[in-house]
């Protein structure tokens, strides 16, 4: 039915392309007389489904790259294949329908809308799928509940925990069943026992979809989660691991899910009563797509915060080339209890 039309390995058996192609990919900042080469001819795929985790100490590019692959900056060099499409040929207005349709987003600084109650933040991103408000208001209902948040669908921002924040930010990024989704840091900004709860929760929402998600961190600990895993150093691929994960993992998971249920319940009962708190803070809110920048700008700003809070973690290096070395059974029980 269809054609292939990159018959590179000729012979080869069919597969399925991968759902992100990075080739050759290149950005360069100048500022006066200094070229900065933030990425630096990376080349890596990312598969349907997978969990891809760029690692890396600060300033070593993965914010950079990930901005790339999700057309929220503009490549200096190379191709950015997603779902076979080179973003890098599209005009703004295709970006913007292409990222609508197919990209989600999840940031460190959560980038709510501070005026706009949970299920209205949630809403957003079907507004201009057009999709009609009822409709839209049980899609993102029920996302909220699926979260956790069931009970605090007319919360503000201001008036939730930072990890609910985060919940309610998944639930934006989800609720329209995007087919990748980048977070950049997702987790910063949250204790470690949060980080993990929200962290099953990115991954399971991901994994009940097939979705694929490209995830930032500066923590080995957090890259546990992926299934692959690009370390990153000065803007290029030091190696690229591929992690197998038991099957019996993910059932944990899932309950661990169906428990943040149960957390609501116990939080309401602990919950002060809300006043109303509510700033309205339009530099440090939106959608990704009307507020690139500013999410760009938070997110370098609350790093330099990092790198005072959490050491650096250095995973060991498995490979010196781009050959994905693949690391078969690591558990992250363990892991996950040790604080970051
Ligand atoms: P990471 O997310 O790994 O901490 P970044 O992608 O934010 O790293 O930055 C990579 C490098 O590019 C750093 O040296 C940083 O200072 C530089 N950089 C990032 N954004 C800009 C920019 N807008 N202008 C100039 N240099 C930048
Ligand atoms: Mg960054």
């Amino acid at each position: 039915m269809e054609k292939v039309s990159d018959q590179k390995t000729a012979g080869a058996e069919k597969k399925k392309p991968p759902v992100i192609e990075i080739k050759n990919v290149k950005k360069v900042y100048r500022m006066g007389s200094e070229r900065i080469n933030a990425v630096d001819d990376v080349s890596f795929d990312i598969e349907k489904g997978e969990f891809c985790c760029l690692l890396g100490t600060s300033g070593s590019g993965k914010s950079t790259l990930l901005n790339l692959m999700a057309g929220i900056e503009k490549a200096s060099g190379g191709a950015i294949l997603i779902k076979g499409k080179n973003i890098r040929k599209m005009s703004e207005k295709q970006l913007a329908k292409f990222r609508q349709r197919y990209l989600g987003f999840v940031f460190q600084s959560y980038n709510l809308l501070n005026s706009m109650t949970a299920l209205e933040n949630v809403e957003f991103p079907l507004v201009f799928k057009r999709i009609p408000s009822r409709k839209r208001r049980k899609m993102a209902k029920d996302m909220l509940i699926k979260v956790g948040l069931g009970t605090r669908i007319n919360h503000r921002p201001k008036q939730m925990s930072g990890g609910q924040q985060q919940r309610v930010g998944i639930a934006r990024a989800f609720v329209a069943k995007p087919e990748i989704v980048f977070a950049d840091e997702p987790t910063g900004n949250l204790d470690t026992r949060t980080t993990m709860e929200v962290m099953k929760l990115i991954k399971q929402i991901a994994r009940d979809n097939n979705q694929t998600i490209v995830m930032v961190t500066h923590d080995p600990r957090l890259a546990d989660f992926a299934d692959k895993i690009i370390h990153i150093l000065d803007g290029k691929i030091q190696s690229v691991e591929l992690i197998e994960h038991p099957i019996d993992e993910f059932e944990s998971e899932k309950e661990s899910q169906e428990s943040a249920a149960t957390k609501e319940k116990q939080e309401n009962l602990t919950m002060p009563d809300t006043k109303n708190s509510v700033q309205e803070n339009t530099e440090n809110s939106g959608i990704p797509i009307l507020e690139n920048k500013t999410a760009v700008e938070n997110e370098t700003k609350e790093e330099e915060n990092d790198k005072q809070k959490t050491p650096e973690g250095n995973r060991p290096e498995t490979a010196k080339n781009n050959e994905p070395n693949k690391k078969a059974g690591r558990r992250k029980g363990k892991k996950e209890e040790s604080s970051l």
